[in-house]
């Protein structure tokens, strides 16, 4: 059972990796209903989460559900103990907190930009998470983590992508630094029209000094005859000591011979 449970894992950890860029260490957000949980069937989510997902795992949280957990009292109150050892993720409730569910499901936006898997025994954000493509989903069940296989949303996803009618977060990422570079956004075009200008100051001096050049050798034709001529002279020097060289040394071999 045990290894059957890891190879759909390692199956369902490949499938973030290849279509939504998901990388380690992997970023596990969690709330207080799972530490509760945890708590309840004695799992050390430290260090069972790594193991069972393959790789360097960073827990995190954020104030809002630390803060629900501190209103709901006594009984939450070993959850609250292992939920705030970890990483308290900056969320937009700063001033007003919401609900744990109702941050969690703001903190993956439309898109799961920060790549999280989510942690929570929480009907309504496992329900919320379904519809984003991409969120990785942990919960406990029988004693053990388990590793929700890939959403529909996450399937339909993958196949547009496949089909060619989307384009992938991780090829958006990459077209868009593509541009930046060759500065076709609109900030970069400005940026490089100003690189142009700056350029276009430096060579002209140069340039100029080949036009002097060319200048009066296109004005004088017979000066101009005269460098081609020194020119081939030069070269007919070169090519006749070259032949002479070739030419001397079968006579070398043939004497030898
Ligand atoms: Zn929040």
């Amino acid at each position: 059972m045990k290894i059957k449970r890891q190879k759909q894992a390692k199956k369902t950890i490949s499938f973030y990796k290849y279509n939504f860029n998901f990388r380690q260490p992997f970023q596990i957000l969690l709330d207080g209903t799972f530490c509760q949980a945890a708590l309840k069937n004695k799992i050390q989510i430290k260090e069972q989460l790594p193991k069972y997902l393959m790789g360097e795992v960073q827990l995190c949280t954020t104030s809002c559900a630390l803060k629900e957990l501190e209103t709901l009292g006594k009984e939450l109150y070993g959850a609250k103990l292992i939920l705030q050892r970890f990483q308290v993720r900056r969320c937009p409730h700063f001033k007003s907190p919401v609900s744990a569910s109702e941050c969690l499901l703001s903190m993956l936006d439309k898109t799961n930009p920060h790549h999280y898997f989510v942690a929570t025994q929480d009907f309504t954000v496992t329900t919320g998470l379904k519809s984003i493509p991409g969120v990785p989903l942990l919960y406990i069940i029988l004693n053990t983590i388990v590793l929700d296989k890939p959403s529909q949303s996450s399937l339909d996803h993958v196949q547009a992508v496949q089909l060619g009618e989307l384009v992938s977060p991780a090829q958006q990422q990459s077209i868009r630094s593509l541009k930046e570079e060759q500065g076709i956004s609109g900030k970069g075009g400005e940026r490089r029209g100003k690189k142009r200008k700056r350029k276009q100051s430096n060579p002209n001096p140069l340039s100029c000094l080949k036009k002097k050049k060319k200048g009066p050798t296109l004005q004088l034709k017979k000066p101009e005859e005269g460098e081609k001529k020194k020119r081939s002279r030069h070269k007919r020097r070169k090519t006749d000591g070259q032949v002479t060289a070739i030419c001397s040394l079968p006579s070398m071999v043939k004497l030898k011979l």
